[in-house]
């Protein structure tokens, strides 16, 4: 039978797809107000019944500059976990030293593990760092050496330095952390590995990037973290918040969903085969820990159902996450001639060779197609965050500007996702208001951050400055 005497062509399938992941203007605008409609929704539940947890962070004092002497970070939440250190220099709100370490989560730990295990890792990493501590990081005599703790899952805080897993996102699954204090699970690991210090802060990676950049731009008003795993953070007006008066909110906005969502048979697929099905919905069809996975789950019914990679279906392209994101953004990044980049790619990545021109040339529409879609709704999202503060207008004679610090893989290495939500968020707000709101990379905001918060939390006097 010739191809196109099969149900469906590449083609058809391909338009079928873009038709289905559309996202003109007026849609975008629905699932902006459905965000703003959510936040408050979640702001009023007491019990947290709300789809968005609207987590407060018991964070009250963001970074003043003021903060000094030397603080310890550690950052859990996707695919690499960092432990630093930050000199803080005080007054003029300097950072005098920082070094850091980074590796990457064994994959084991990260879902069959159990909950001693994965913070045995972390304190066995943290101890080998504390020992290479040397010139210029200065602790005051008689002073415990102090840690900010950035997990970047959802937490229900019980103070600034405690609080409860509700769950995991972003491929872990330990099952017997849910529901444990996980600063009570970090220092029995300390303790066990024999390291003397003490947890001054516990925060989520959107508020560990929002006390980074605050304390760089203190116009700073809202963080979104485009990752792994997608979240946003901002600073609300204390009244606003029935269940208390503090400021700093984890939206947890990855669980986000409307009917208005663009939602194909893939994503439900997707969906479906995950640890948590229902869950984080908007995270699957943003966040760079899925983005590829789509990508591979429309070009798998291509090649069953219109033959396009031959007659069989290469065994890869039916393996989940065989497609990472990375690889997607440099198929679709590939600006050759003959699309060398993407027929490299897909040797390497699924052993498929002897494409045609035009059969990379739809590899690369897929992959567009995801992209934009994603990098559009992030837009939405933000415009749903503006319009909750206030921001979404000008107001005469306010000449006050809005910055939004982002960070993350997807935001920071994804050009063509990256310059599309820009895009489209200009496009969004309109040319005058577009010029108040700025988009700022806050290049590894969270460590710092979560140092720094560490330092507001302290509790040592703050040392004189000779
Ligand atoms: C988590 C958030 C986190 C985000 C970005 C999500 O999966 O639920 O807590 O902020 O990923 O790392
Ligand atoms: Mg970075």
């Amino acid at each position: 039978m010739k191809s196109s005497g099969r149900r469906n062509t590449a083609m058809s399938i391909l338009k079928e797809f873009e038709e289905k992941c559309a996202t003109p203007i007026g849609k975008l605008r629905q699932v902006a107000d459905a965000m703003t409609a959510e936040m408050h929704a979640g702001l009023a539940s007491e019990g947290g019944s709300s789809m968005f947890k609207m987590l407060n962070s018991h964070v009250d004092n963001l970074p003043s500059g003021d903060e000094n002497g030397l603080f310890y970070a550690l950052d859990l939440g996707g695919t690499n976990f960092r432990v630093l250190r930050v000199q803080l220099g005080g007054r003029d709100g300097c950072v005098v030293k920082q070094e850091f370490t980074e590796v990457s989560v064994p994959h084991e730990l990260m879902t069959s593990a159990t909950s001693s295990e994965l913070f045995d890792f972390i304190a066995k990493e943290l101890a080998r760092f504390i020992d290479t501590e040397g010139e210029g990081f200065i602790l005051p005599p008689g002073s415990q050496r102090e840690l900010g703790f950035t997990f970047s899952f959802p937490v229900k805080q019980l103070s600034i330095a405690s609080g409860n897993l509700i769950k995991w996102t972003k491929g872990f699954s330990i099952d017997d952390a849910v529901g444990k204090d996980v600063v009570v699970e970090l220092t029995k690991a300390l303790d066990r590995q024999g390291i003397d210090m003490r947890v001054a802060a516990l925060v989520n990676d959107t508020i560990g990037t929002l006390a980074g950049g605050k304390y760089l731009n203190n116009d700073v008003a809202a963080a979104v973290i485009l990752g792994t795993g997608t979240n946003a953070a901002y600073v609300e007006r204390a009244h606003a918040i029935p269940k208390s008066g503090e400021m700093v909110i984890n939206m947890e906005w990855g669980n986000f969903w409307s009917s208005h969502l663009p939602v194909t048979e893939y994503d439900q697929a997707l969906d479906q085969d995950s640890l948590s099905v229902g869950e984080q919905i908007f995270e699957k069809i943003i966040s760079g820990m899925y983005l590829g996975d789509i990508v591979r789950r429309v070009l798998c019914k291509m090649a069953e159902e219109a033959v396009f990679f031959g007659d069989i279906v290469p065994p890869k392209l039916k393996t989940p996450f065989t497609l990472r994101t990375p690889e997607m953004s440099a198929i679709h990044h590939d600006t050759s001639a003959n699309l060398r980049v993407v027929e490299r790619k897909l040797k390497d990545i699924f052993g498929i060779t002897g494409t045609s021109l035009e059969t990379r040339r739809v590899i690369v529409d897929v992959c567009n197609i995801v992209a934009t879609r994603g990098a559009r709704l992030s837009a939405a999202g933000i415009l749903g965050i503006l319009k909750k503060m206030g921001k979404d207008t000008v107001k005469e004679g306010d000449k006050q500007r809005t910055v939004i610090a982002v960070d993350g893989g997807l935001f920071e290495h994804y050009t063509e996702f990256r310059s599309c939500l820009e895009s489209t968020l200009s496009e969004l707000l309109g040319d005058e208001v577009a010029r108040t709101v700025v988009i700022e990379h806050a290049n590894d905001g969270s460590g710092t951050g979560a140092a720094l918060l560490a330092a507001c939390h302290s509790q040592y006097p703050k040392v004189e400055e000779s």
